[in-house]
């Protein structure tokens, strides 16, 4: 399969801008994508939805004092 290079913004799945400025707001198109996706952190109901393999396992947010 011949992926597209360009990467989409995790929460509203837009292609990211180009734009330099939009380089800051990475890996979301917009300040309130990343504003979204900080909420979702802070109210526990994150969830990853990229096809990226991250090398860490156990991710049971369990005793971390
Ligand atoms: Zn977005």
């Amino acid at each position: 399969m011949n992926a597209p290079r360009r990467q989409l913004c995790p929460i509203c799945r837009r292609p990211l801008s180009p734009a330099p400025e939009a380089a800051r707001l990475r890996p979301f198109c917009s300040k309130r994508c990343a504003d979204i996706d900080l909420h979702r952190w802070l109210s526990g109901g994150y969830r990853v939805e990229t096809d990226e393999t991250t090398g860490s396992t156990g991710d049971d947010g369990g005793d971390e004092r």
